[in-house]
């Protein structure tokens, strides 16, 4: 297993958030967490990029425990998240930002800037233009790109159709694809349920801070309690 989230839980201060997650991710899969507000999504996603520590359970990438490796090394071990919010740097250029998401390498970045740059062309077209001033589904690519520019072995991303458009949602989804068969492996964290069970390998339902299914994405999109609880019934 490439990454394994094993019977984690995870406190703010007296209140358990998680309690007892365990979640596989296997190379080359995409995996989403699914779930209501609340349910723990965002916090397990923290716990693996290292925002976040757990008090039982442990994390592990390639078999090697990363529980206790601070979060600035699990992006050179290869876990790199792109920030719920979006959390790009709005005075820095397009390009300055996806340089910032390269900070930790020392090699030569252009072939990187210009796959980013295949992938997502609206960015190209505005390398020079202040982060701050791009609409929000760009600030979205912008985003996933500078977490690309770490080369990561696992993408997390937070919900990354927050407050999108339906038709860039379906863009950002369809970018999601790609960058997963160009062999990164990918978890992600979606309120949208459907498209996110439509894109998943796997998936699992969180509620309340624990796991409550698990199955491929396919079988949960038609399973009837989950669209009834998740996808407006429908
Ligand atoms: P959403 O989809 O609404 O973002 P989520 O499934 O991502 O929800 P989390 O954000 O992980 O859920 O929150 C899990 C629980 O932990 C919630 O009850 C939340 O109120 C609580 N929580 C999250 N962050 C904090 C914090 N900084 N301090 C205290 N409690 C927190």
């Amino acid at each position: 297993m490439l990454l394994e989230i094993d019977d984690i839980s995870v406190y703010y201060g007296k209140i358990a958030a998680l309690k007892g997650i365990s979640v596989d991710v296997a190379e080359g899969e995409i995996v989403a967490l699914i779930g209501a507000n609340g349910a723990g999504k965002t916090t397990t996603l923290k716990t693996v990029s290292g925002l976040r520590a757990v008090t039982k359970g442990a994390i592990r990438l390639r078999g090697q425990d990363i529980t206790r490796v601070p979060g600035h090394k699990r992006v050179a071990l290869g876990l790199c998240q792109a920030p719920e919010g979006r959390g790009v740097f709005p005075g820095l250029t397009v390009l300055e930002n996806l340089y910032m998401g390269a900070y930790i390498r020392k090699d030569e970045l252009k072939a990187d800037i210009d796959r980013v740059f295949t992938l997502f062309p609206r960015l190209a077209e505005r390398k020079d233009q202040a982060g701050g001033t791009l609409s929000g589904g760009e600030q979205q690519m912008l985003a996933i790109g500078r977490a690309l520019m770490a080369q990561p072995k696992v993408l997390l991303l937070d919900e990354p159709s927050m407050g999108l458009a339906p038709k860039v949602i379906q863009l950002i989804f369809q970018i999601i694809k790609e960058i997963n068969e160009q062999g990164v492996t990918v978890l992600l964290v979606e309120q949208n349920a459907s498209q996110a069970l439509a894109l998943a390998d796997r998936a699992y339902v969180l509620e309340t801070g624990r796991v409550v299914r698990s199955a491929t994405g396919r079988e949960l999109l038609h399973d009837p309690s989950v669209r009834a609880a998740y996808l407006g019934g429908d």
